[in-house]
């Protein structure tokens, strides 16, 4: 069994970017009436005490949600995260973080469903008492597999009202993941092509994490790269210096949305003057069933969005507020 607990990680940079844009497509679906499913194949335990252990031993998220809490004019993508943040901590602090079943409830309706695979027993364990619960999910509209995300999600596409989104969110702790991201990904536009798949990947000095991006963008579907580096690749190759989100069938409003959020979040993200984004988008745009219309070039620069609304006061939510003691 891997080490891996994502509460060691729960806020940071890389759960910025991955929650901001799951959020955003959310929204998107919630724009029709007809339900959809969401499909999680790696869902880790739910919902995180950022004034725990862990969470407080590692410090990453004073360089990922509590830097985005104390910034000034976010935009739209981020206005929409944070208040999904803020949902959760009513108190006005952020000593809780909802990880992706949590957000996805949280937006979802009640005719819509969720589908979560958890492989580590103790994670999968928390998940389903978090959800049962804090969030009172009923079963019906939220089930729990202790079970392997990657051959699960095969058996649920294409979801039944042919609506959905399945995130694949591996902690790469296996190398083996890099492969299965890649055959997952085949085997479920395979069956759901109409599908909208969100892939997380880390940005790393590792072959085989260049290899799968690269891949992945020879694919011929209509898809979406953004990825974010807040900082230089550490000289002993260890380390997340950045994370990427490969979107296949994205929302067409999203494209624009990022173009405007991640310019945002390189300059309030940055630990070094390395950081940079990165957005590209196929050549196969706007033929998918969910695609914005035009092939685009990969934008990268360093420049602040342009956005004319008045400062966004950050009252009760300054990273620099005490996080109440631990409730855990
Ligand atoms: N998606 C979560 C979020 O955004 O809040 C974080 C998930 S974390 C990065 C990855 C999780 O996948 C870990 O909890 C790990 O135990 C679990 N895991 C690892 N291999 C798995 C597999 N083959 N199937 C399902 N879960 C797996």
């Amino acid at each position: 069994m891997f080490s891996y607990r994502h509460a060691f990680h729960a806020g940071n940079h890389a759960d910025v970017l991955k929650h901001a844009i799951l959020v955003q497509i959310l929204d998107y679906l919630n724009h029709k009436d007809t339900p959809y499913w969401v499909i999680d194949t790696h869902a880790g335990a739910g919902l995180y005490a950022l004034d725990g252990d862990w969470a407080g031993q590692s410090g990453e998220v004073t360089e990922g949600l509590d830097r985005v809490l104390g910034a000034a004019q976010p935009p739209a993508l981020i206005e929409r995260y944070v208040r999904a943040i803020q949902d959760f901590n009513p108190d006005g602090v952020a000593n809780l973080y909802p990880g992706s079943p949590c957000l996805a409830l949280h937006a979802m309706r009640p005719d819509d469903r969720l589908r979560l695979f958890e492989l580590h027993p103790t994670e999968g364990q928390v998940l389903e008492d978090t959800l049962r619960q804090q969030m009172r999910a009923s079963r019906r509209q939220v089930a729990v597999a202790f079970e392997d995300g990657f051959a699960g999600m095969k058996r649920l596409l294409p979801p039944p009202p042919r609506r959905g989104l399945v995130l694949i969110d591996p902690s790469y702790e296996n190398k083996q993941d890099y492969r299965s991201v890649q055959q997952a990904l085949r085997d479920g536009l395979q069956r759901f092509a109409q599908g909208c798949f969100v892939i997380w990947y880390p940005l790393v000095q590792r072959v085989q994490a260049h290899e799968m991006v690269r891949a992945l963008e020879r694919m011929p579907v209509d898809w979406l790269n953004a990825s974010l580096t807040v900082c230089k690749p550490s000289s002993d190759g260890l380390g997340l210096h950045g994370s990427g989100m490969f979107i296949v069938n994205p929302p067409w409003t999203l494209e624009t949305e990022l173009r405007a959020a991640l310019p945002w979040l390189q300059t309030v993200l940055a630990q070094d003057d390395q950081a940079r984004f990165n957005l590209t988008r196929s050549a196969k745009a706007g033929q998918g069933q969910a695609g914005a219309a035009g092939a685009q070039a990969p934008a990268t620069d360093g420049s602040r969005p342009r956005n004319d609304r008045p400062a966004r006061p950050a009252a009760g939510r300054s990273p620099h507020q005490k996080r109440s003691p631990s409730r855990k």
